[in-house]
């Protein structure tokens, strides 16, 4: 099953990815962990990136579709995959979608998890990121057991650099310039569906779910 996540930044894409992800048995794959991977161990690729993310602005293309091809044409992607935060623009999708064409594939679902802005910056200030394995949590909503320390790996917390309330209002307006149109790409494709992503993660999950087996 191949299954993509949108929604605005925050709007709990990671982590209901991660769940599909755990729930199917297939990997979950964010370019923007792949991006902080980068950062942290300084790479070019790193670097470049920084310069984009730091101020709420999307990686160009050139940068992010090779990563991305690269890693689902691994071998633990041959009985599908979850992507979170890719695609994020038209030609993003295009190519994705020439791809998988190519391979006589497609996407199954397009999952689009619907939260209000005003919601958002709530949401993304309360967001402590594990740099080391992807895994998210909020303060108040998803703490982890141990303040400041990842259940899943006993690394350390952190607070993301483009959280900031001031980047994250730059990054909602980037993504309904660049992102939301995809909204409609799938659905023109019939493979859009929709879940009130303001609902507790867990009933989230369970739509999603819902859409998944049906
Ligand atoms: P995205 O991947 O879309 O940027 P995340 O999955 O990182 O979003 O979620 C953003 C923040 O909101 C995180 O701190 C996460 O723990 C929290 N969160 C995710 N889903 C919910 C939910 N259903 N209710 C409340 N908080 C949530
Ligand atoms: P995320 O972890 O999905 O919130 O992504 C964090 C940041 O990484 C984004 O704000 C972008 O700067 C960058 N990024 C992640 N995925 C993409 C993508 N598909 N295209 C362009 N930039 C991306």
């Amino acid at each position: 099953m191949k299954i993509i996540m949108l929604g605005a930044p925050g709007a709990g894409k990671g982590t209901q990815a991660q769940m599909i992800a755990d729930k199917y048995n297939i990997p979950h794959i964010s370019t923007g962990d792949i991006f902080r991977a980068n950062i942290k161990n300084g790479t070019e690729l790193g670097k470049k990136a920084k310069e984009y993310m730091d101020k709420g602005l999307l990686v160009p293309d050139e940068l992010t579709v090779e990563l991305l091809l690269d890693r689902v044409a691994n071998e633990d992607c041959k009985d599908g995959y979850v992507l979170d935060g890719f695609p994020r623009t038209i030609p993003q999708a295009d190519v994705l979608d020439a791809e998988l064409t190519k391979l006589g594939d497609k996407v199954d679902f397009a999952v689009n998890v619907d939260v209000p802005d005003e919601n958002i910056v709530r949401r993304m200030s309360g967001r402590r990121a594990c740099l080391k394995c992807g895994a998210t949590y909020h303060i108040e909503h998803i703490p982890p057991k141990q303040e400041g320390i990842c259940d899943k790996c006993g690394s350390e917390l952190v607070l993301r650099a483009d959280d900031a309330p001031e980047t994250v209002q730059n990054r909602l307006s980037v993504y309904h310039e660049q992102t939301q149109p995809l909204i409609d790409y799938y659905d023109k494709k019939g493979i859009l569906r929709t879940v009130d992503g303001t609902k507790d993660m867990k009933d989230v999950f369970d739509a999603i779910v819902d859409i998944l087996n049906a």
